[in-house]
C-alpha cells in the first residue's frame, strides 16, 4: 500500500521502517502535522498513517476519502481525534494500536509522581549550583497512602499494580471493573469518593464525551488538601483553568502532566528559541510544585517497537482482507 505518515521524527521512521522491512508498503514520511492545511499531500496515497495531535475532524476525513484514502491507521491508543462516524460514512477505516506496552505509560506515570513528591527536578537544578539546602524538598512515604485510579484498563491496572507494591490502599474508579485489579485488592468506588479518599489521582481513562474535562472545579474542590494530580491520559480530561486554580488555593499540591488540553501547538518540536504565546500553560510552568513532560510515557524502545510492528500489521491485513486487524468501530464512541 501507498502510505502517507503525517507528524514523523527520526525515531518514528527508524522504528516503522524496521516493522515494514519485506512488506512492500511505501511509506512516504511527512513531518507535518495532518490538518485541513496538509491534506492535499496525501495525493495517491491508499491510507495514512497518523499520531496523537494529527487532526481527522468531518472535513479532514471528506478531504481523505475525496483523494482515494481508505484506511486511517492510527500509531496510537486514543482515537479521539478522529471523527469515526465521518469516517464511517466515507467509507474509511480505523485502526489503531490498542495495546503496546501498558508498563511504559503506567512506569511513567510512577516516575512523575516520585519525582514530583521527591522534588526532583528542583533538587536536581539546585545540586548543579551547589546549593544542597533540603529546604522545600519535604516529600512523604508512599507506603500506606490511598491512590486513585481512574480507568482501570492496560494501562490503569498496570499503574494499579505497582503502586501495590509501594504498600499503597488503592482505589478505583470504571464504569468496567477490572477483575484483575479486584484480585490484586483494589477497591472500586464511586468517583467522588475516590476524590474525598485519595493523596494521589491518576487518570487513566480515554477522551470522550463523557470524560472531557472530568477533573474541573468542582472535581478539584472535592479533592484532599495538598493531593496530587497525574495525568497521563489526554489533556482535555483535566480542565487547565480549574487545575491552576486548584494548585493557587494550595487545594492541590502537586500536578503532574504529560499531556495538556491544547497540546498540539506545542508538544514534539523544540521551540526554546520561542516565546510561548499559551499564557495558560506558560501559568502551570510557572509552580515548583507542577512536573510537565511532553506526551513522552509511550516513549520506551520496546513500546516503539510494538506501535511500529502492530500498524503494519493493521496496514497488512487491510491490504489483504480489507479489515485491519484492531479496528475503532463508532460503537467505541460509546
Ligand atoms: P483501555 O481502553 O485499556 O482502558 C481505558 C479504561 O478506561 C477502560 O477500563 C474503560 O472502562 C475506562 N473508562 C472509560 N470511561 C471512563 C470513565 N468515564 N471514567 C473512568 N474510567 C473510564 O486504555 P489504556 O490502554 O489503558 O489507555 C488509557 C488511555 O491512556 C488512552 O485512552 C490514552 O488516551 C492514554 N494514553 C496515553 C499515552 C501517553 O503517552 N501519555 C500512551 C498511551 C495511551
Amino acid at each position: 500500500m501507498r502510505v502517507a505518515v503525517f507528524s514523523t521524527k527520526p525515531y518514528d521512521r527508524q522504528f516503522l521502517d524496521a516493522a515494514n522491512a519485506g512488506t512492500g508498503h511505501r511509506l512516504t514520511y511527512l513531518e507535518s502535522r495532518l490538518t485541513l492545511e496538509t491534506v492535499a499531500v496525501v495525493d495517491g496515497a491508499d491510507a495514512v498513517c497518523a499520531f496523537v495531535n494529527d487532526d481527522l475532524d468531518a472535513a479532514v476525513i471528506g478531504a481523505l476519502a475525496d483523494a482515494g484514502v481508505r484506511h486511517v491507521a492510527l500509531r496510537c491508543a486514543g482515537f479521539n481525534n478522529v471523527d469515526l462516524v465521518a469516517a464511517a460514512a466515507n467509507g474509511i477505516a480505523v485502526s489503531r494500536v490498542p495495546e503496546y506496552s501498558p508498563h511504559a505509560v503506567a512506569e511513567h506515570t510512577v516516575t512523575l509522581i516520585l519525582a514530583l513528591n521527591r522534588k526532583i527536578h528542583r533538587a536536581y537544578a539546585r545540586v548543579r549550583e551547589g546549593n544542597f539546602a533540603l529546604d522545600g524538598l519535604l516529600g512523604f512515604d508512599l507506603n500506606g497512602r490511598t491512590v486513585g485510579v481512574v480507568g482501570t484498563g492496560r494501562i490503569g491496572a498496570t499503574f494499579a499494580r505497582i503502586m501495590t507494591g509501594f504498600g499503597c490502599r488503592v482505589l478505583a474508579f470504571d464504569p468496567q471493573p477490572n477483575p484483575d485489579c479486584e484480585g490484586l485488592g483494589v477497591r472500586y468506588v464511586a468517583m467522588a469518593e475516590l476524590l474525598d479518599a485519595c493523596d494521589i489521582v491518576s487518570l487513566h481513562c480515554p477522551l470522550t464525551p463523557r470524560t472531557h474535562h472530568l477533573i474541573d472545579a468542582a472535581a478539584v474542590a472535592r479533592m484532599r488538601m495538598g493531593a496530587m494530580l497525574i495525568n497521563t491520559s489526554r489533556g482535555a480530561v483535566v480542565d487547565t483553568r480549574a487545575v491552576i486554580d486548584g494548585l493557587k488555593s494550595g487545594r492541590l499540591g502537586s500536578l503532574g502532566l504529560d499531556v495538556y488540553e491544547e497540546e498540539a501547538d506545542l508538544f514534539f518540536e523544540d521551540l526554546s528559541s520561542r516565546v510561548i504565546q499559551d499564557d495558560v500553560f506558560a501559568r502551570l510552568l510557572s509552580f515548583p510544585n507542577v512536573l510537565i513532560t511532553g506526551h513522552q510515557a509511550f516513549f520506551t524502545a520496546d513500546a516503539m517497537r510494538a506501535i511500529a510492528e502492530t500498524t503494519i500489521a493493521n496496514l497488512t491485513e487491510f491490504e489483504r482482507h480489507g479489515r485491519p486487524v484492531h479496528t475503532v468501530s463508532v460503537e467505541k464512541l460509546a
